[in-house]
């Protein structure tokens, strides 16, 4: 018997939910969850990523954007998308706004090359530079939980709203997170990971008056968890 007359032959039954022992993903396929679990270090994760098909913004993308920065870093900075620059370079936070996040994060001590880790809700340009969807984040989420593991950082900081909306998985706007810490948590995680949030870059482009807020988030940032962490 077909799948499809077996579903049927169940509805007939009376049935209309249908539950298995283990979580299934729709989004991927049982062999890239399989080789997802296997993946040990950054290095085999950022292969599979790059071998994934099944995100169509792959499909208008020049590169895959994976991630920039120490892969044991003590902080994770996670962005939104890749805009045109880190399309045409594969490197994240290149681009403009990435010019103003590392002259931020330079004030307070983190920098790529010893103790940052950046990387984005999807690693694939979406066309026009908009907002990436909740489908395209899903599709990608399962590789950036990975992700998160295998660097461990002490610290989150969720890059705008998007990132925001991505890992704590709900709708929520900047000024609800604002001064909040989360924990964060996944399937591959031991233990939470907290977890703030800071404006995007793109958006202080746009509206340098918010500068200030940035500001006071960011020394809130450093004295509740920098400074701990000996990052001065
Ligand atoms: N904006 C992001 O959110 N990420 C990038 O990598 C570049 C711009």
């Amino acid at each position: 018997m077909d799948n499809i007359s077996l579903l049927k032959l169940y509805l007939e039954a009376g049935c209309d939910s249908f539950y298995t022992n283990e979580p299934q993903s729709r989004i991927l396929s049982r062999c890239s969850i399989d080789e997802l679990a296997s993946c040990k270090n950054i290095q085999e994760l950022k292969a599979l990523i790059e071998s994934y098909d099944g995100c169509k913004l792959k499909k208008s993308a020049t590169n895959t954007v994976v991630y920039d920065g120490t892969p044991d870093a003590a902080v994770m900075a996670i962005g939104e998308a890749p805009g045109a620059e880190e399309d045409a370079t594969g490197i994240p936070f290149c681009g403009r706004s990435g010019k103003l996040l590392d002259a931020i994060f330079k004030c307070f001590s983190l920098y790529r090359e010893s103790n940052l880790f950046i990387t984005n809700t999807v690693f694939w340009r979406p066309p026009n530079n908009r907002r990436p969807t909740d489908v395209e984040i899903s599709q990608c989420r399962p590789f950036l939980e990975k992700l998160i593991s295998i660097v461990s950082p002490k610290l989150i900081i969720m890059v705008g709203s998007t990132a925001l909306e991505a890992l704590m998985c709900q709708t929520m706007t900047m000024g609800q997170a604002k001064a909040k810490t989360f924990l964060y948590q996944n399937k591959y995680l031991q233990h939470g990971i907290n977890a703030v949030s800071i404006f995007h870059p793109s958006y202080l482009l746009r509206q340098p008056l918010k500068k200030k807020e940035m500001w006071k988030d960011m020394l809130n940032i450093k004295f509740n968890y920098l400074d701990n962490l000996g990052i001065r």
